[in-house]
């Protein structure tokens, strides 16, 4: 399974591809929609960031493979 740093949630996990829900650390309201995005691969990561939609916070977290 993948995992991920405060910022976002996993909602599914197939294995290669990770669909998250960004949910704002400042706010914690959940963005509108869904992304879904390559798995990083075992020992890999990826840096992601998206400004929230209400707050307009800029949040950055860290999408870890498996
Ligand atoms: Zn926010």
């Amino acid at each position: 399974m993948a995992a991920v740093s405060s910022g976002a949630v996993i909602l599914e996990d197939d294995g290669s591809r990770v669909t998250l829900q960004y949910v704002c650390v400042g706010c914690g309201r959940a963005q509108p929609g869904t992304t879904n995005t390559s798995q990083p691969g075992q020992n890999a990561y990826c840096d992601m960031s998206y400004r929230c939609y209400s707050c307009g916070r800029e949040n950055n977290f860290r999408l870890f493979g498996s």
